[in-house]
């Protein structure tokens, strides 16, 4: 028997080409035709968006380790905007003078390890950002710590969200190449889904995979040589929206080709204001792998275990909550192509450029699993890291 039962049970189908009967389980969401190849969609698809996109948002997650997360995902923007210095103590500074939850924190001694010296871009389009668009920490308990007989190991992957600002906001032109196409952005409108090196039988979107595959090697051998001096380290791969996206489809290869050397079968994945990264296998095989995995966090003031992936996302942001369909027609059919430059237009305007794209209703996106939805916010508060800060960590320490 299925979850669903019997009860509006869709299979078979008849095929609308061919006519002959297709049959399907309650886990797919498209199928093809055996016969002719003709694709549909089974009409599973609410239901299973459902369950993979529950809220979880009863479910503990590691409060200081998410904390140093979005306060690394916020400062890497203003070092790649301008130039900023990375200045991770201010978060330890907070953990040790903030009263109420963040009281009698463990705090760390951070050791700032790499900026994503190579740059990242979808290379085959000859798109290419110089700015950081990655960094990489080791976090270890500091003496206050030890002396208190505290001692813990992180190692953390964040990577950048997508900058589009001119001028003042932006003088290092994060997230453009030399000639002034937006790099973030093509990643994020080249919607079409094709299967990663590292597994076939899912999909993720060619934008994430493009940014990311330039990427990948530096953050692997780092991670290998992090790994050889603190082989118990926890590993948190984190990320604020396009940031987000790439710390999902990063933590999920990590997951297959590190699972074995990362204690507690692999990394943790904290993700904020992400978009739909993959299609349905990908998401359930993301949550069977990362989601419902458990495994604790030392450095934490409780001694609990917790889930290797809990997805942050704001109830009414249209990044994480838009976007379920694949777009028709834009670079993605092209794989040189640089497409439409969709850049220079206000967040509101990005986003309407998504939703009134033309869609293709096979072309089906889900959420990273453990979705944990923070509530209603204001449009000016809405995919803010600056709120984000505000809500894990009690103040907004980086703001640039
Ligand atoms: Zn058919």
């Amino acid at each position: 028997m299925s979850i669903f039962g019997t009860k509006g049970k869709k299979s078979p189908h008849q095929c609308s080409n061919c006519k002959s009967p297709v049959h399907f389980s309650p886990y797919q969401d498209v199928v093809a035709c055996p016969k002719c190849n003709e694709e549909f969609v089974t009409g599973y698809e609410s239901r299973l968006r459902a369950i993979l996109e529950a809220n979880t948002n009863k479910m503990p997650y590691p409060k200081y380790a998410v904390g140093r997360a979005i306060g690394y995902c916020s400062a890497i923007y203003g070092m790649a905007t301008h130039d900023e210095d990375f200045e991770p103590t201010r978060i330890e500074k907070l953990f040790k003078s903030q009263g109420g939850q963040y009281n009698n924190a463990p705090t760390g001694d951070v050791e700032h390890i790499n900026y994503g010296f190579s740059g990242r871009g979808l290379r085959l389009r000859n798109l290419n950002d110089t700015r950081p668009g990655f960094l990489m920490t080791a976090v270890t308990e500091d003496r206050a710590s030890r002396a208190r007989g505290v001692s813990f190991r992180q190692i953390y992957i964040v990577f950048r969200g997508s900058r589009s600002d001119e001028g003042a906001k932006n003088p290092m032109n994060a997230g453009f190449n030399e000639d002034g196409w937006n790099v973030d952005y093509a990643a994020n409108f080249t919607g079409r889904q094709d299967p990663p090196w590292w597994n076939t039988k899912v999909k993720i979107r060619r934008g994430f995979l493009e940014l990311y595959k330039s990427m990948s090697n530096e953050v692997t051998v780092e991670l290998d040589k992090l790994l050889k001096r603190y082989p118990d380290a926890r590993v948190i791969v984190t990320g604020h929206s396009l940031g987000a996206a790439l710390a999902v489809v990063c933590a999920h290869h990590l997951q297959y080709h590190r699972g074995k050397s990362i204690q507690g079968g692999g990394p943790f994945c904290f993700p904020f204001c992400t978009p739909r990264v993959g299609d349905l296998q990908f998401a359930m095989d993301f949550k069977a792998r990362l989601g419902d995995s458990e495994f604790d966090m030392p450095g934490e003031p409780n001694n609990g275990m917790y889930k290797r992936c809990m997805n942050f996302c704001m109830s009414n942001d249209p990044v994480s909550t838009q976007a379920d369909y694949g777009y028709k027609h834009d670079r993605s059919d092209d794989l040189r192509g640089r497409g439409t430059p969709a850049a220079n237009r206000s967040f509101v305007k990005k986003a309407i450029y998504g939703m009134t794209k033309k869609t293709d209703k096979k072309i089906i996106f889900y959420q990273t699993p453990n979705l944990y939805r923070l509530g209603y916010f204001s449009p000016a508060a809405i995919h803010q890291y600056t709120k984000m800060q505000q809500i894990f960590l009690g103040e907004a320490l980086y703001k640039t």
